[in-house]
């Protein structure tokens, strides 16, 4: 496995690859755990050459204290990435990427920006499109690996390589979850116990919405009785508990026959914000 930090480096190599060989690129900010795995999976399946990316991205948080804390696990990320049989690690440092200017650019791709994380998290999206088009820009793949556990995420990915990366082609792999259904993520790592054990009741009441939501029980009342039965301690905060139109990402009200919905919650869990999604798969 080829580990870069630099840009140059890391285009030194790709340019005497980019011929040869078709690349997968999974871009992530460490703290690697087997969500990201299945990505690295993916793109090994399908290309011959993985490269993945680690960087956590300072222009991507509105909150300082989330940056600060976020996990970093860089000698644990590489043992994991060498034994998935990754190809190539690019880790740099903000500078390589940014310059000394460490800034997003501003986009305006409508609502989809700007609603749910958009809304809680402001600027988190302009953040989020300045590093992917970076890292496009640095490891020109052929296509990308991205977890439909950070769903809008996905979307707003998905008009960047609408309108810039033509020839890209985006992969949206399924949320892999712990046995009792806590969505992986890095943050995880910063609850306690018990908050993992509560946590778990972020996956319960989307599936409970979702059961009551098939059953034609109002949508509103469906959410409101499972986030009563699930979520209904002081250490949960909700910011959004919503079924949307997968599409757009607009609040649905009532379900319409061939449209696609899925449930969508932010939750802080103590001193941690968790976001997970539930695709309401009809029955
Ligand atoms: P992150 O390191 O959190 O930026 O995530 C890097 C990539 O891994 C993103 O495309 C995420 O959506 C994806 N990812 C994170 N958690 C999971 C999970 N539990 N299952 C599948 N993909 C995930």
């Amino acid at each position: 496995m080829f580990v870069f930090t630099t840009v140059n480096e890391l285009q030194h190599f790709i340019s005497s690859h980019a011929s040869k060989h078709r690349i997968g690129f999974v871009p992530t900010m460490g703290a690697l755990h087997a969500g990201h795995l299945s990505l690295i999976n993916a793109s090994k399946h399908n290309h011959e050459l993985t490269v993945c990316s680690i960087f956590v991205n300072p222009t991507q948080f509105n909150n300082p204290i989330d940056l600060e804390k976020y996990p970093r696990t860089l000698s644990q990320d590489l043992k994991l990435l060498a034994e998935t049989g990754c190809d190539v690690v690019f880790t740099p440092e903000p500078e390589q990427l940014y310059g000394s200017d460490i800034q997003a650019q501003i986009y305006d791709y409508g609502e989809i920006m700007n609603s749910f994380e958009g809304a809680f998290r402001p600027g988190h999206f302009n953040g989020v499109i300045t590093v992917v088009k970076k890292l496009f820009e640095a490891v020109k793949p052929d296509a990308a690996y991205f977890g439909s556990k950070d769903l809008q995420q996905c979307m707003v990915v998905s008009q960047l390589i609408k309108r810039e990366f033509p020839n890209l082609k985006l992969h949206i792999m399924p949320t892999i979850r712990e046995e009792n259904g806590l969505a992986m993520s890095s943050r995880n790592t910063r609850l306690s116990d018990t908050e993992k054990i509560l946590a778990t009741g972020l996956y319960k009441a989307m599936n409970n919405a979702a059961e009551n939501i098939k059953n034609e029980v109002d949508i509103n009342a469906a959410i409101n009785a499972a986030a009563y039965k699930y979520l209904n301690n002081p250490l949960f905060k909700i910011e959004y508990f919503n079924l949307i139109n997968t599409e757009n990402f607009n609040v649905a009200n009532a379900i319409q026959p061939n449209c696609n919905y899925a449930i969508i919650i932010a939750c802080w869990c103590g001193e941690v914000r968790l976001i997970d999604n539930l695709p309401l798969v009809e029955t």
